[in-house]
């Protein structure tokens, strides 16, 4: 799971390393597949459900699920998340990260920032003997203290030698609720969290999930693992932040 993770990671690196104004979605999606399988591991998402793709592309108002195009051309200013799956060795490894295009707003950093830091709060929260509703509490209680809103229709999951396992993983719920967490179960937190309403429109294309008000909306997913002393973080943004160094959020 740590290897299939860090590979992980690493394409999210090399994406880090293309993605700038001018590049389209399709263009980061063929350097996504190219780099998973020169380290012999196969792309997780490709013909997953049907998805046409090795990566998952979302540009600013998209959610998750984005399907790269070459008409999806970044631009300064957007932002767009790549969410990466992996198998190798026969196990999935699974992580997104929400990259600035050039320049971007500081309202939007903050809303990227804020995101992540609940990832980080959701994983503190992570402890055998503790419940899934205690992640799913501090990703929600922190995001929404901030203004912003959680994303309901979209939840993160258990993984393995699958990369959609039992228990699901809400970005919102109770304290003390839900699946009890236990050493060796492994899961991806993910929050989606907008900059306006909850709300989402599922596009005609089958995959794409929207904000229903055309607003901002981040994304970030770390698999960890639990163990009886605490969670481990799997997968890993060193790759892509030794990239963008100062400009990381
Ligand atoms: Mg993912
Ligand atoms: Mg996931």
């Amino acid at each position: 799971m740590r290897d299939a993770n860090q590979l992980v990671g690493m394409t999210l690196g090399e994406l880090a390393k293309h993605i700038a104004p001018g590049i389209s979605t399709l263009q980061l999606d063929k350097i996504a597949e190219e780099f998973i399988r020169d380290h012999g591991a196969v792309p997780a998402f490709l013909g997953y459900g049907g998805f046409p793709n090795s990566i998952c592309a979302s540009v600013n108002e998209q959610v998750v699920h984005g399907i790269p195009s070459s008409k999806m051309i970044l631009k300064e200013g957007d932002v767009v998340s790549i969410d990466c799956g992996t198998i190798l060795n026969e196990f999935v490894g699974d992580s997104a990260y929400t990259f600035c295009v050039g320049d971007v707003s500081p309202e939007v950093k903050t809303l990227l920032r804020t995101t992540k830091e609940a990832l980080y709060r959701g994983i503190q929260a992570a402890v055998a003997g503790k419940r899934i509703g205690d992640i799913s509490n501090a990703v929600q209680t922190y995001c929404e203290s901030k203004g912003y809103s959680v994303v309901r229709e979209l939840v993160g999951h258990g993984i393995g030698k699958k990369m959609h396992e039992e228990p699901e993983v809400p970005n919102y719920g109770r304290r003390g609720c839900g699946p009890l967490l236990k050493s060796g179960m492994c899961i991806c937190i993910e929050p989606m969290i907008n900059m306006g309403s909850k709300n989402v429109v599922f596009e005609r294309d089958g995959w794409t999930v929207r904000t229903k008000d055309r607003k901002c909306s981040a994304h970030f997913e770390h698999c960890i693992a639990i163990h009886p002393e605490g969670s481990e973080i799997l997968s890993s943004f060193k790759f892509l932040e030794e990239v963008l160094g100062d400009n990381a959020i």
